[in-house]
């Protein structure tokens, strides 16, 4: 465990008072490391093991911004699996309790219609897989992402350079270019290069030392 606290991180007080509520006492290193960079607005790439906190690496920040600057679609979350999002659903809800907080999954398998009324409805969260939202991106034009602020690819090894590159290329496309891009990885196989070249601004690179 980090030697700070999420105090320490300059997250607001209601985030920690919900962490502890929770039984989330301290960060885990990616946190520690990680977090500040994204408030100081930096495009972040962090890779770190299965199981060491990088959905909260990403989402406190996110929590913490938005409830500072609420308005249309804040976040696009992206990710490779359907369970995935839902777990990252689950992440931000919890700590989000307090919060008027709208999120909206958009992955294969549900309605098409429905989905795109959702996404119309400005969702601060959007939490998605690639194809679906690519597919959105393709067929439907009640809402856009030219004002949203954060995009975080989980498990962008998997999202980069295989087979959702065309729907990636699409997403990047379809969002603002000062947007702060947040990648997060538990592998390091040729991540970076592939990483680099979507990031755009500068860059915190944090490697959990045994990765
Ligand atoms: P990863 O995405 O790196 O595989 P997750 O973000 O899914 O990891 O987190 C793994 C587990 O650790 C989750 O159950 C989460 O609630 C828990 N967790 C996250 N941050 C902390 C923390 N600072 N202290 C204790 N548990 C945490
Ligand atoms: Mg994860």
């Amino acid at each position: 465990m980090s030697a700070k606290t999420f105090e320490q991180l300059k997250l607001s007080p209601w985030i920690v008072r919900q962490l502890k509520a929770v039984g989330i006492n301290k960060p885990t290193p990616i946190q520690e490391n990680c977090i500040p960079h994204v408030l100081e607005g930096k495009d972040v790439i962090g890779v770190a093991k299965t199981g060491s906190g990088k959905t909260l690496a990403f989402a406190l920040p996110i929590l913490h911004d938005l409830a500072q600057e609420p308005y249309g679609i804040f976040a696009i979350i992206i990710t490779p699996t359907r369970e995935l999002a839902y777990q990252i659903k689950e992440s931000f809800a919890v700590i989000g309790k307090s919060m008027n907080l709208r999120q909206c999954v958009v992955v294969g398998g549900l309605e098409m219609i429905e989905q795109g009324q959702e996404l119309a409805r400005r969702p601060h969260i959007v939490i998605a897989t690639p194809g679906r939202l690519y597919d959105h991106l393709n067929s439907c034009n009640t809402f856009h992402f030219r004002r949203m602020k954060y995009l975080v690819l989980d498990e962008a090894d998997k999202l980069l350079g295989g087979p959702y590159d065309d729907e990636m290329k699409g997403i990047f496309a379809a969002v603002p270019e000062n947007k702060q891009t947040l990648l997060f990885s538990a592998t390091m196989t040729d991540v970076l290069d592939k990483v680099k070249a979507v990031a755009k601004k500068e860059v915190f690179l944090w490697m959990e030392p045994s990765v």
